[in-house]
């Protein structure tokens, strides 16, 4: 078996790597943080990204008729992977990672003509508008409603949890069209401009006191009746193939190197942390290796995909194991640190900038966002191991 990168793959690695470098601030690599960077004001997230849609390597795995290069499915990960290790700001978003794939698959041509390009080209930031208060897990018990009325929809209802509702001009929104039908059949899924009369936003700070997701609030909003995408009342089964081209990220295991790599290199410099914390080497040798199965569990999504096999299940286990390896290495990186690893950003005191803490807390709800862990597991053991329901 052949787990290597083509010459082509490797040298179009090494061409990300130069954008990266010429775009990003010298002493970059030397920031003591982990996650965003969240301190920055935007202007460096905005040139970049404008830098990737010039060269088309926004969307790069479309289709050159949908504004992409064609790039193959692993070319894609191979860009996910280097711009999440470089931290970098900026890029798609939502809108290049599910809502514009589901638009080419769903979409009239009329909506990919008018909302495509504003996504290849980074103008709209998209978010994503499932979850409610009584359905998360259970989101086809969604009771946002939308009504049609003559030539436009009628949307009422509210969701939650919504990441970068505060910023995004754009929605990717399920509502229930049809109450009388059963709750998988009466869903169906709509463009929802963010700045339309009836939409509020409230922040939900998350438990490291970061404002990333939110609550929005729709109060009599109206949108165009060609806002609806694909099917009247067959929103849930696109809702559903969307959400599997979430589930199928790098993004953990390529965070996950670059915190493996900053505890290695912190014990190395300081050899009384390991020498108070002597299983601490066990741990960060198991984190490593973690990440490396990481790393094959995810490209075998792109390796199905280039197949002509839409992952499934297979997106279900990268997400499941990514997201529990990234709480396991912000607890080793805690362990290895010792009690100073408490120490928030901005204490003078605190070591590696105090990124451990601040993921420590942050890392709690990544087995929660899109699915949680026991959703994951019921569907690998349903349609991965052809196991009857619970
Ligand atoms: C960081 C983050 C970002 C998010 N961003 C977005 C976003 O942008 N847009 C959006 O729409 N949503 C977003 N979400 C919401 C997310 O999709 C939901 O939180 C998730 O689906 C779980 O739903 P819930 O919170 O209602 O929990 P619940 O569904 O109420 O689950 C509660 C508990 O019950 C368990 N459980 C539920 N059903 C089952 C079952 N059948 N079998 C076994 N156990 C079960 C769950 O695993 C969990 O432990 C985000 C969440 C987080 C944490």
């Amino acid at each position: 078996m052949d787990f290597s990168f083509s010459p082509e793959e490797e040298s179009f690695r090494t061409e990300i790597r130069s954008f990266l470098d010429s775009h990003l601030p010298n002493d970059w690599n030397d920031r003591d943080t982990i996650g965003d960077e969240g301190a920055e004001d935007g202007s460096l997230a905005r040139t970049i990204t404008k830098g990737l849609a010039d060269k088309k390597w926004l969307a790069m795995a479309w289709s050159k008729e949908n504004g992409g290069l064609d790039a193959t499915h692993v070319q894609q990960m191979i860009y996910n992977e280097e711009t999440t290790y470089a931290r970098m700001p900026g890029g798609g978003g939502m809108g290049v990672a599910w809502v514009g794939p589901a638009l080419i698959l769903y979409g009239t041509d009329e909506q990919k003509e008018q909302y495509l390009p504003k996504i290849t080209n980074g103008d709209d930031i998209w978010c994503t508008l499932y979850s409610e208060p009584g359905a998360g897990s259970d989101l086809a018990s969604l009771q946002t409603r939308a009504v049609r009325d003559g030539d436009e929809w009628i949307i009422n209802g509210s969701k939650i949890w919504t990441s970068g509702g505060h910023y995004a001009n754009m929605g990717w929104l399920a509502a229930r069209t049809d109450p009388s039908a059963p709750k998988h059949r009466g869903i169906s899924t709509f463009v929802m401009p963010m700045d339309a009369p009836g939409v509020s936003v409230r922040p939900l700070p998350n438990l490291a006191g970061e404002h990333g997701f939110n609550e929005i609030f729709f109060e009599d909003v109206r949108i165009p009746g060609d806002s609806l995408v694909g099917v009247e009342n067959r929103g849930w089964y696109q809702v559903a193939t969307a959400l599997d081209f979430e589930r199928s990220g790098v993004g953990a295991y390529a965070n996950g190197k670059r915190s493996v790599e900053k505890l290695v290199s912190a014990a190395r410099d300081e050899e009384s942390l390991v020498q108070q914390n002597p299983t601490a080497r066990y741990e960060l040798a198991d984190r490593w290796i973690e990440v490396q199965v990481g790393f094959n569990v995810a490209y075998r999504i792109p390796f199905l995909q280039s197949q002509g096999i839409i992952p499934n299940h297979e997106a279900s286990v990268s997400k499941l194991y990514g997201s529990e390896l990234s709480q396991r290495i912000a607890g080793t990186g805690m362990h290895l640190l010792g009690s100073i690893s408490q120490l928030r950003p901005g204490s003078p005191y605190a070591k590696l900038g105090g990124a451990f803490a601040q993921q420590y807390m942050t890392a709690v709800s990544s087995t929660v966002a899109a699915g949680t862990s026991e959703v994951q597991r019921n569907i690998i053991a349903q349609r991965g191991l052809g196991l009857p329901r619970g």
